[in-house]
């Protein structure tokens, strides 16, 4: 309707509703810096596909970068479209890798792929020393066969005499192969070839097949072969794509097979919208590519003749002035840019603050005093979820994570890869694993002797080859095979008893485990039940498998690891196996489309192994009335009102392996790292380094500040706190600045004294700024000296 569609163009500024309004059948860039309203522009456009062209949401593919920018942007639809008869459920939405996983759920049979779980990265490290230490005579020959100057690049140094390969290394070329749409056949056949990597590359593809994985690449990879040889997204009329400066080489030929359209309907073929900015691009290591805008637009081009529309963004509707020009001013340091200068729609004269300490622990104190303080303001217009800490490397969280525990402050983390990487957090989902899949060979042997059941590593190595065997000659789980070696029907292992008897108890403990959970799915699956009751059911079948398996025995003097066990718990119970769905494609049958009947434990375990895929995995509403504490690159897209970056120290950030590479291009690449960080703030930005010739971290000394800070002609355009709290006005500057709406003021002295005293009362026993707080609150109620407090900065 009218209205509907008012209201989505409602307060946008000319380019911004330009960018909505165009034609369905368009090939459009929206190139613009950070808050200058590109993911407002792209959830509009979705609102105004769906309203105006009547385009069927499920005919729409969006992507977004991560799940919580999915969510967000779900959210924001949701607002747009109130009240409108559309189902916003059928949207296909999510992260590429997300949207991939459904498509290959219900499709990939014609490919091959059935019963299939993800590979996570521990996963796949093993898959590839497994296959490395297990070479053929033929391979070893092959490998004798390579020049040095072919091997030496990967061998590991520390290997001495014998052949060592460096997993990781291997690893990342053969991810960096597939992300860039290379198969080991193409490869092996490509002239400048490494043939060590072309054989681990074959080896380690083969042997992710026997055991039905698809690692994170693949995820991408697999089904980008499926809808390139099939028609079965043949519906989707328009595709958008957020943040697309950090889509890498397969996921834009991703988005051009998502928008391949049917091939007799020329008006539905490739209608994409993508939004973007070069200097937001962040995942180079992900060999993404901000140089894809340029092929975007040639690929167009060359097949209609003229380029994508572009349009560009400046008013900027996020920070403060004084933020923007910080940011831009590191930014303009840069090497090669695209210069472009943003407008800030709010001016102030408040700078972002900076302070240098002696610690992270002292940082992380500093902090925390800034979040108090800002709290205990009188009628304070902020509150915890307004704040955010964000860090270049996640280890750096733990600090402050203890500072913030210690000061009661609740918080909560954006968890990235590093939360489902935690040892713990991997044994827990282990068991998990083996109860919910028979062949799932890797979590098998990784659970069966932890916790501890005596089986040696011989044992464990024979067991796993045994069972590496049966599946790839017989089709035999490793489930069956544990089962026959058990009973004495496969050969090929030698059990002692004590081992005989912790087979049979492991064996007996899953039985138990799986016939829970198939009374939990036929429960599960049955009749509406309450939400209370499911997440009774599934905390107390949680439980089970925590203590039974004897994990919890193991963690019980480790308060940090039973702590993040609970928090799978948590997110296991408030799971909800989303029915994976997709419309049948043009001249489809029903007979092409897989049965997928929602198995809660498999859909849980599938729909982690995405989590980690993604770069950040958050629920929107657990982040609510908590402070915020994450990595820059979970931060994309998202905004807080008050910002606190940091680690601006040489070695942090830039990085230390950034520096050490000794290019340009890397330390380019922290730059726009500390540019996401920065861009990030609405109103307040608080800066800080340590500094220390004590601080050794993996033998580098954090000395220095970054130059990214040094480089602020002499901090100009730096502020301090003293600044906001100093008179009245100041202080009014600020309550401005967090609210449009200052709160009424009958006796401005009387203001400044409540200001003080709370302030003071939040804090007495530290020091800021460097200037201990020795004056005691009862001075002051007494009334002293209100004079001396006006005119000293005394914070
Ligand atoms: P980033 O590059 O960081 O992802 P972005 O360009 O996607 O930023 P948005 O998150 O869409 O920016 O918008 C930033 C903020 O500005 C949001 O709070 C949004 O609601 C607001 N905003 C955008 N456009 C307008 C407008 N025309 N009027 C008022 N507020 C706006
Ligand atoms: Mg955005």
């Amino acid at each position: 309707s009218i209205n509907a569609i008012d209201k989505v163009l409602e307060g946008l500024n000319a380019n911004q509703r330009k960018a909505v309004t165009a034609p369905s059948n368009a090939r459009l860039q929206i190139i613009a810096g950070p808050g200058t309203g590109k993911t407002k522009v792209l959830t509009s456009r979705v609102a105004y596909l769906l309203l105006n062209e009547h385009i069927n949401p499920q005919h729409i593919i969006v992507t977004t970068f991560t799940k919580k920018a999915a969510l967000e942007m779900m959210e924001r639809l949701e607002k747009n479209l109130v009240g409108q008869s559309v189902d916003l459920s059928k949207l296909l939405i999510g992260t590429f890798h997300s949207i991939c996983y459904r498509i290959i759920k219900i499709y990939g049979k014609k490919i091959g792929i059935e019963d299939y779980h993800i590979a996570d990265e521990r996963d796949s490290n093993q898959i590839l020393k497994e296959v490395m230490e297990n070479l053929s005579d033929n391979d070893r020959d092959l490998l004798a066969g390579v020049p040095e100057d072919e091997k030496l690049p990967l061998q590991n140094p520390r290997g001495g005499a014998d052949q060592k390969f460096d997993i990781k290394k291997v690893k990342r070329q053969i991810s960096k192969l597939k992300s860039s749409g290379v198969s080991y056949d193409n490869y092996a056949s490509m002239n400048d070839s490494n043939r060590v990597v072309s054989l681990f590359y074959r080896l380690y593809q083969t042997k992710l097949e026997e055991n039905s994985l698809l690692d994170f690449d693949d995820c991408l990879f697999k089904c980008l072969d499926l809808i390139t040889s099939h028609p079965v997204l043949n519906f989707v009329q328009h595709v958008l794509v957020d943040e697309f400066q950090d889509s890498n080489e397969i996921q834009l030929q991703l988005m051009y097979n998502f928008a391949r359209g049917h091939p007799t309907i020329p008006k539905l073929q490739n209608n994409v919208t993508i939004v973007g900015d070069p200097d937001q691009s962040i995942y180079g290591f992900r060999d993404a590519q901000a140089i894809n805008f340029e092929k975007m637009n040639s690929y167009y081009k060359q097949k209609y003749g003229k380029s994508c529309e572009i349009i560009h963004l400046v008013e900027n509707y996020r920070s403060t002035s004084d933020i923007l020009s910080l940011s831009e001013t590191v930014m303009r340091q840069q090497q090669t840019r695209t210069q472009k200068s943003l407008k800030s729609q709010h001016t102030t004269t408040f700078k972002p603050v900076y302070k240098n300490l002696n610690s992270s622990e002292e940082e992380a104190l500093w902090i925390s005093y800034h979040i108090q303080h800002l709290l205990a303001l009188p009628d304070s217009p902020l509150k915890y979820s307004d704040f955010s800490i964000l860090v270049r490397a996640a280890y750096q969280t733990r600090v402050i994570e203890n500072e913030l525990v210690k000061k009661r402050i609740p918080y909560h983390m954006i968890r990235g890869r590093a939360f489902w990487e935690r040892s713990e957090v991997i044994a827990i989902l282990d068991y998990l694993r083996v109860i919910a899949h028979d062949n799932d060979r890797i979590a098998f042997i990784r659970s069966l002797n932890f916790p501890k059941r005596g089986f040696g590593p011989k044992t464990l190595e024979s067991l796993s080859q045994v069972s590496a065997k049966e599946a790839a000659t017989s089709g035999i789980s490793i489930y069956e095979t544990l089962k026959g070696v058990l009973s004495g029907e496969i050969s090929g292992v030698k059990l002692n008893s004590k081992n005989k008897s912790s087979l049979k108890d492991y064996l007996g403990f899953l039985e138990q485990s799986r016939e829970m959970l198939a009374n939990l799915d036929t429960y599960l699956n049955g009749e509406v039940i309450e939400y209370e009751k499911k997440s009774d059911l599934l905390a107390k079948f949680f439980k089970f498998v925590f203590e039974k398996s004897g994990l919890a025995k193991e963690y019980v003097d480790e308060d940090n690891q039973t702590l993040n066990v609970m928090e799978v718990e948590k997110q296991f119970r408030e799971f909800t196996p989303q029915e994976v769905d997709l419309p049948l494609f043009i001249g489809g049958t029903e007979d092409d489309i897989a049965e997928t009947k929602p198995n809660f434990l498999s859909s849980f375990i599938q729909s982690i192994g995405l989590y980690e895929a993604d770069a950040a995995a958050s629920e929107t509403d657990k982040s609510k009335g908590k402070v915020s504490v994450s990595t820059i690159h979970g931060s994309k897209g998202l905004e807080w009102n008050v910002v606190f970056v940091p680690g601006l120290s040489e070695g942090l950030l830039p990085a230390g392996f950034a520096i050490a590479q000794g290019g340009e291009e890397l330390v380019d690449e922290e730059r726009r790292c500390f540019y996401v960080a920065t861009t990030r703030a609405k109103s307040l930005l608080y800066l800080s380094s340590y500094t220390t010739s004590a601080g050794n971290f993996y033998g580098r000394s954090i000395d220095k500040v970054s130059r990214f800070i040094e480089k602020l002609n002499n901090h100009q355009l730096l502020g301090t706190v003293q600044e906001a709290f100093k008179d009245w006005n100041s202080l009014m500057k600020l309550y401005q600045i967090l609210d449009k709406n200052p709160i009424p003021v009958p006796d401005k002295k009387q203001f400044c004294i409540d200001t003080f005293n709370s302030l003071l009362k939040s804090r007495i026993d530290i020091y800021m700024q460097g200037i201990p707080l020795s004056i005691k609150q009862g001075d002051f109620v007494a009334g002293a000296n209100i004079n001396t407090y006006s005119n000293t900065n005394m914070m």
